[in-house]
C-alpha cells in the first residue's frame, strides 16, 4: 500500500512516497520556491536526483506535478493507489495529543492556532487542501509536532503567569519537534528492549529542543509556547530574560524588529557573527576567531544545562540520545557536552563518537550513561501514523 508523506512550509512542500507497511521510500523530493519565483522541484529515484525548474504559483500545482511525477516513474498506474496522505502539522495546542483523520473541524482548529505558528500552520492548510483537491480518495491526516510534548503536566507547561493569561490566551508550553523526539525514543526503547525507561532526547539542528521521556511518554521539553524558547539554536536566542524585549521596545525597536531580531539574527549567528551554521562555526573555531569559540561555548553550556536539568527531572537516565543536523553530525558538539557531563559519570568513547548520520552508540563502556546517535526520520512517523488509519 502506498503512502504519501508530506511536509508543506510557506514556499515549499517536501514528500516522501512510502510503500507500508514495509517503511520502503520509493521516490522523495522537495518543491522549492513556491509563490516566488525562480521555482524548481528536485526528486530522489533509485539512488538518482533529477532537478527541473518550472512554474509554481501555489501548492496545488505542486500536488498536480507530484501526481504526475508518481505516475510517469511508475511508483503508481492510477491516483487511488495512494491510500492515504499525512501532513506535518507544526501546531495543535491542547486540541490534538495525537494524529487524526482530517476533517473541516479538523481544518478550523490548525487555523485557530494560527496565531502560534503564523508561518507554519497556513502552509499545512494549503498543503491539506490541495492534496484533498488532487488526490480526493486518499484518507488525509494531520500528524502534529506538539502532540508528543501534550503528557506534560501543568507544573512543567504553564509560565508563572497570573493562571487567567493560560485560560485567556493559551499561554503555556508546548513544545515542537515532537514527532522527531517520539520516534528517537521509540527507537531507543527498541535498542534497550524495554520501555520503562528514563531519556533525554537532544533534537540539535538549526533549530533545537531537548526533551525528558519517560516509560516513552514526554515529561518535559525545552521550547515553549512558540520554537524560540530553551537552547541557543542558529539563529533563535533561545532563553533570554523576557524583560530584555522590554527595554528593547523603551530603546524604539518596533515589535517586528525584535521579533526578526530573536529569530533570525540571534544564536550562533548573532554571537559569532558569521553563521548560523555549525560547521562555519567549527570553521571559525579552526581559525581561532574568538567569536565562534564564544559562540561555541554558549551553544554547549546550553545543552548541557537541559541535559542536567532533566537528568534531575528523570530521577536519573538510561540513555542520552543526539538526533537533527548538529547533533547526527557533529562530532565536537557531541564531544564538548558530553564532556562537560563528567561529573554525572558521563563518558565518551572518541572512536565510537566519530561517526556522521548513522545509528551508533558513542559512550564509554564504563559510562554511567549510555550516549547514541540515532538519525530522526519524521517521514516515517508521518506515514506510520497515516497508514494506522488505514
Ligand atoms: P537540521 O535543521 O536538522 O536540518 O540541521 C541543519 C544544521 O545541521 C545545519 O545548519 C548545520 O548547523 C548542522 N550540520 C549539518 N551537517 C553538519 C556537519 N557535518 N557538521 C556539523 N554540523 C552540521
Amino acid at each position: 500500500m502506498k503512502i504519501l508523506s508530506v511536509n508543506a512550509g510557506s514556499s515549499s512542500l517536501k514528500f516522501q512516497v512510502y510503500e507500508m507497511p514495509e517503511e520502503e521510500v520509493l521516490i522523495s523530493g522537495v518543491f522549492e520556491r513556491i509563490g516566488i519565483g525562480n521555482s524548481f522541484y528536485t526528486i530522489k529515484i533509485n539512488g538518482e536526483k533529477i532537478k527541473k525548474e518550472i512554474n509554481l504559483d501555489n501548492h496545488e500545482q505542486a500536488f498536480k506535478i507530484l501526481v504526475d511525477e508518481l505516475i510517469e516513474n511508475k511508483i503508481v498506474n492510477d491516483l487511488n493507489e495512494i491510500a492515504g496522505v499525512g501532513h506535518r502539522i507544526v501546531q495543535g495546542g491542547e486540541s490534538f495529543n495525537k494524529s487524526v483523520v482530517i476533517d473541516d473541524d479538523v481544518i478550523a482548529k490548525i487555523k485557530e492556532y494560527t496565531p502560534l505558528a503564523p508561518l507554519h500552520n497556513p502552509a499545512g492548510i494549503s498543503g491539506i487542501l490541495a492534496s484533498k483537491n488532487v488526490i480526493p480518495n486518499a484518507i488525509q491526516v494531520a500528524v502534529f509536532d506538539t502532540a508528543f510534548h501534550t503528557t506534560m503536566e501543568e507544573e512543567n507547561y504553564l509560565y508563572a503567569l497570573p493562571k487567567s493569561f493560560y485560560k485567556d490566551y493559551g499561554i503555556r508550553k508546548y513544545g515542537y519537534h515532537g514527532t522527531s523526539h517520539k520516534y528517537v525514543s521509540m527507537r531507543m526503547n527498541e535498542i534497550l528492549g524495554r520501555d520503562d525507561t528514563k531519556l533525554i532526547t537532544c533534537h540539535i539542528g538549526n533549530g533545537g529542543s531537548i526533551s525528558a521521556v519517560k516509560n516513552g511518554k514526554c515529561i518535559d521539553t525545552s521550547m515553549g509556547l512558540t520554537p524560540n524558547a530553551g537552547l541557543i539554536m542558529g539563529s533563535r536566542s533561545g532563553d533570554i530574560d523576557a524583560t530584555i524585549v522590554l527595554y528593547l521596545e523603551k530603546q524604539g525597536l518596533s515589535a517586528d524588529e525584535i521579533d526578526d531580531i530573536l529569530n533570525k539574527k540571534s544564536g550562533l549567528l548573532g554571537i559569532s557573527g558569521v553563521s548560523s551554521d555549525s560547521r562555519d562555526i567549527e570553521d571559525g573555531i579552526k581559525e581561532n576567531n574568538k567569536d565562534c569559540i564564544l559562540a561555541q561555548k554558549m551553544y554547549v553550556k546550553k545543552i548541557v544545562e537541559y541535559i542536567a536539568k532533566y537528568y534531575v527531572e528523570l530521577g536519573g537516565c538510561d540513555a542520552i540520545v543526539f538526533t537533527a543536523g548538529v547533533g547526527e553530525n557533529s562530532t565536537s558538539t557531541r564531544k564538548d557536552v558530553i564532556d562537560s557531563l563528567a561529573v554525572l559519570g558521563i563518558k565518551i568513547d572518541d572512536e565510537r563518537n566519530n561517526v556522521r548520520g548513522k545509528e551508533a552508540k558513542i559512550s564509554s563502556d564504563d559510562s554511567s550513561v549510555l550516549c547514541y546517535v540515532i538519525p530522526t526520520d519524521e517521514e516515517v512517523m508521518i506515514a506510520r501514523d497515516t497508514y494506522s488509519f488505514i
